[in-house]
């Protein structure tokens, strides 16, 4: 028996857990406190070769489940998480740090809902063909088939949202999954995979290895794997399109962003400050769609950060399963540094005017809390477009206030960015929002408000931020693959037919 307080994770393959074989193992840390939380064995090549060949044998009898059967059984996992949603919270806020009251009720429950949408979708119809008489005797019919063998690999800041916002529509469409967590968030995989089996998935239709970025590069480079739904950085996302175009694999990319947050003059003020607040300081800055990057009109600046300033006592470090706690801290030590690296360029080489926080500590950490990796939240204004800070994803609590004149020039400053992940507007002109918004380059927008990614809303990024989309009608499609046959009831196959 493990001491530790998550003890020790393995795979999942064919329906139970798996004994790797690989010999090598990580551990998960709780980024409160900096201690292990539980002991993770790495995927050995056999054991991938196992999880993909699990996934091959279960595919021709998943996809051959009539949709309606594999919509029960995707309705039954829906209903299990959120009968054990505030348990499975609390391990997502431990192996994450992300405070329980976001985890208990943004994580699973969208990831629920994505399932019962997704059960929905194909239960009543959403997988269904079209047929076209194209003559008398002749009329050809499109059908849309399930890919195969899916890979699945996750990023660490929504863990089992994101096994879920994968899995639901791999698994409706008829497709079997292998999934790869982040190596820094893995402990929801087996609740999720065991979760399935009691559901009544059939072994081998979702299963789960893990490891660092060697399993997942393995596993896109799997030849018997159809497709990979990747979430995480760009960098790492040009890597695997790369190895899955290699393969002509099908490819879903969700990477970062640096994201526009456009506040016109006539907004309401304290909905603007708000919905800053929310797209920089939420997960404590470490979501994907973050408006990093807040617009201010010139002329309302000195108003904005005055109410902002206030505000900013609303962001409360502490003991991440109090209610009242909403800043946590990052995710890992790494991470920690790397913002805090950030914080300091900010500081001393862009030269910001650092309005709030910086490379102290916030207040409130929690006891036991002193070697956890806590960051102050932290704005910058007087932000200029050519700063590290306001060009590279931070993926912290950090804000970037820019001030500007002009829509025409606020346009323009947005949109000059490779990444093209979200944006929004706030105003209460909206005729005006959507005009701005509609010359916005980015998959994910919002008018008068941030962050609500609903399973209805397909959502993914434009430029180096993405490729495809998750959720919605339309993003089933990218779950399946076109057949079509032209069938001909005249009995004459024209060209040759006659001398
Ligand atoms: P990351 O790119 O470091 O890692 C993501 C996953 O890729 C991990 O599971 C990792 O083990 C794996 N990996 C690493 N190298 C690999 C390789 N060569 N081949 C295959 N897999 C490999 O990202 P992260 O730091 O875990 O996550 C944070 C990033 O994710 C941020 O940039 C954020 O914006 C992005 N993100 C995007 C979305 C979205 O929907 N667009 C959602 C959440 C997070």
């Amino acid at each position: 028996m493990s001491p530790l307080p998550y003890g020790t994770h393995d795979g999942y393959i064919n329906g139970a857990r798996h004994t790797s074989t690989s010999g090598q193992t990580f551990v998960s840390t709780d980024p409160a406190t900096a201690q292990p939380l539980a002991e993770i064995h790495t995927a050995s090549a056999a054991d991938i070769s196992a999880a993909v060949a699990a996934a091959s044998g279960a595919f021709a009898a998943w996809s051959a489940t009539p949709a309606i059967e594999r919509s029960r059984i995707l309705h039954r996992a829906a209903a299990q998480l959120r009968a054990r949603n505030d348990e499975i919270a609390e391990v997502e806020t431990r192996d994450t740090g992300k405070a329980f009251s976001e985890t208990s009720v943004v994580d699973v429950v969208t990831g629920a809902d994505a399932l019962e949408y997704y059960a929905n979708l194909v239960g009543g119809g959403g997988l269904n063909g079209e047929r076209v008489q194209l003559r008398e005797d002749a009329w050809c019919v499109s059908s849309r088939e399930a890919l195969g063998v899916c890979v699945g690999i996750g990023a660490w800041n929504y863990p089992i949202q994101i096994a879920l916002w994968k899995s639901a529509p791999c698994l409706a469409a008829g497709n079997t999954m292998v999934y790869k967590p982040s190596e820094f968030t893995p402990l929801h995989a087996t609740t999720l995979a065991e979760i399935y089996t009691q559901a009544g998935l059939p072994a081998g239709v979702f299963n789960v290895v893990h490891g660092d970025g060697a399993v997942g590069a393995a596993l896109v480079a799997h030849p018997s794997v159809a497709k990979v739904s990747f979430t995480g950085q760009v960098s790492t996302g040009q890597k695997v399109a790369e190895a899955a175009g290699r393969g002509m694999k099908y490819a879903t990319m969700e990477l970062g962003g640096k994201s526009p947050c456009v506040i016109l003059e006539d907004c309401a003020l304290e909905a603007a400050v708000d919905g800053a607040m929310m797209a920089n300081f939420y997960s404590s800055g470490q979501v994907c769609t973050n408006g990093t990057r807040v617009f201010v009109p010139e002329q309302m600046r000195a108003a904005f950060e005055q109410r902002l300033l206030e505000k900013m006592a609303y962001v409360r470090a502490g003991d991440v399963m109090h209610p009242a706690t909403n800043l946590g801290p990052l995710v890992s030590k790494v991470h920690y540094d790397k913002v805090r690296e950030y914080i300091r360029v900010g500081i001393e080489e862009d030269k910001a005017t650092l309005l709030y926080g910086g490379l102290d500590r916030p207040a409130n950490i929690p006891a036991g809390g002193e070697a956890g990796f806590w960051v102050h939240p932290t704005v910058f204004t007087d932000c200029t477009d050519d700063m590290v800070i306001a060009t590279e994803e931070i993926f912290g609590p950090v804000m970037c206030i820019l001030p500007y004149t002009t829509e025409d020039e606020v346009v323009r400053r947005a949109n000059s960015t490779q990444m093209g992940l979200a944006a929004g507007v706030f105003g209460k002109d909206l005729s005006r929002c959507h005009r701005v918004v509609q010359k916005l380059q980015a998959g994910i927008n919002w008018i008068n408000t941030w962050g609500e990614s609903p399973a209805e809303m397909a959502v993914g990024g434009w430029k180096l931020s993405g490729l495809g989309t998750e959720n919605g009608v339309r993003s089933l499609s990218q779950w399946t693959r076109n057949k079509s046959v032209l069938v001909e009831m005249g009995g004459l196959v024209t060209a040759f037919a006659k001398l």
